[in-house]
């Protein structure tokens, strides 16, 4: 056995054509199931020829547009409708997932931060490890769908990155615009080592994601926006045979292309205390105007921290909790391009 050899198994052949629900076997052992493994479900659905695109949701287990939609998306996509293959994961981190958390319970790892994962490491490493070896040399595309999650809201986007090939960036804009959010994001990470973003692209694969809404809830419009990105991204990759339909088509206002040029996009809190936003999103702003404050209830008498936006353009994300420390994101801000 090789050391890339995961330890993870798998119920299911991804080589075989039809459509086949299955699950990974990570090994638990614990006190109440002391052979125990984790079982963690896979989806494949293949019909013959035809490019792999890999769909995972509940990477960070409190976003719950990517599990929704690909739970609906499994049970109603035919092999007969396709022409490649469609590998789902909609609970990648799922024991994060059944608990309502960011990150897994059982180990703390964020799993986003845990690629290429560890052969010997903890279920959450494990499960990375398994899907760096196994799935994403297998895959053409992956699509990654993120929310805010507990502590973030969002002003829906689908994101992908600049990278060095540039054509690689460009077949991501392209699907992006494809997928139809209300916004394309060219994102910049905070910190892009250990993410599945990365690890996808250091293969030279097609890598996009989103980040709807957030809270730890769903709307009816931010799981219509992961349900249309889905469908149209398999649409643009010619895995079923339709063309992705616009927004236009949809009757909604055109999306909005945007990047982030500058690090005053990010606003972080240096102080701990109750955030107020005082923009809401979708606020354009300019440089230096009050974005939020810091107040200290443990100290009536002081004035709020003021928060002032660190460059012009529209606020697409803020905190969504309240009471925040130093280091906290508080908001994000995006320029058209
Ligand atoms: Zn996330």
């Amino acid at each position: 056995m090789t050391n890339s050899e995961p330890k993870v198994g798998i119920s299911i052949d991804i080589e075989a054509d039809g459509k086949q629900f299955g699950h990974l076997s990570v090994p638990h052992s614990r006190n109440e199931s002391g052979w125990g493994a984790l079982h963690l479900p896979i989806v494949c659905i293949r019909n013959g020829d035809g490019p792999t695109v890999v769909f995972t949701g509940g990477n960070h287990g409190d976003e719950y547009e990517g599990p929704i939609a690909l739970l609906k998306l499994v049970r109603t996509l035919e092999a007969r409708q396709i022409s490649g293959r469609v590998i789902t994961i909609p609970a990648l981190n799922f024991p994060a997932v059944m608990d309502g958390t960011r990150v897994s319970p059982i180990d703390g790892v964020n799993m986003n931060r845990a690629f290429p994962g560890r052969r010997d490491g903890s279920v959450s490493q494990m499960i990375a490890h398994f899907v760096q070896h196994r799935l994403l040399p297998a895959c053409d595309a992956l699509f990654d769908i993120h929310s805010g999650g507990k502590t973030m809201m969002f002003s829906p986007f689908a994101c992908y990155h600049r990278l060095p090939d540039e054509a690689l960036t460009r077949r991501a804009r392209d699907a992006v615009a494809a997928m139809a959010a209300p916004i394309s994001l060219e994102l910049v990470e905070l910190d892009a080592d250990g993410m599945l973003d990365t690890a996808v692209e250091n293969m030279g694969k097609l890598f996009v994601g989103t980040e709807l809404g957030g809270g730890g809830t769903t709307t009816p419009a931010t799981i219509a926006i992961a349900e249309t990105a889905i469908r149209n991204l398999l649409a643009h990759l010619g895995v079923i045979d339709e063309k992705p339909l616009s927004r236009e088509a949809r009757g909604l206002s055109p999306g909005r292309e945007m990047h982030m040029p500058e690090p005053g996009c990010f606003l972080i809190a240096d102080d701990a205390g109750l955030y107020e936003a005082l923009v809401d999103l979708d606020t354009d702003v300019r440089e230096g105007d009050p974005v939020g404050q810091i107040h200290f209830p443990e100290r009536p008498g002081r004035e709020p921290a003021v928060y002032r936006a660190g460059t012009s353009g529209t606020t697409i994300g803020r905190t969504h909790k309240v009471l925040v420390g130093p280091g906290d994101f508080l908001a994000l801000i995006a320029h058209d391009r």
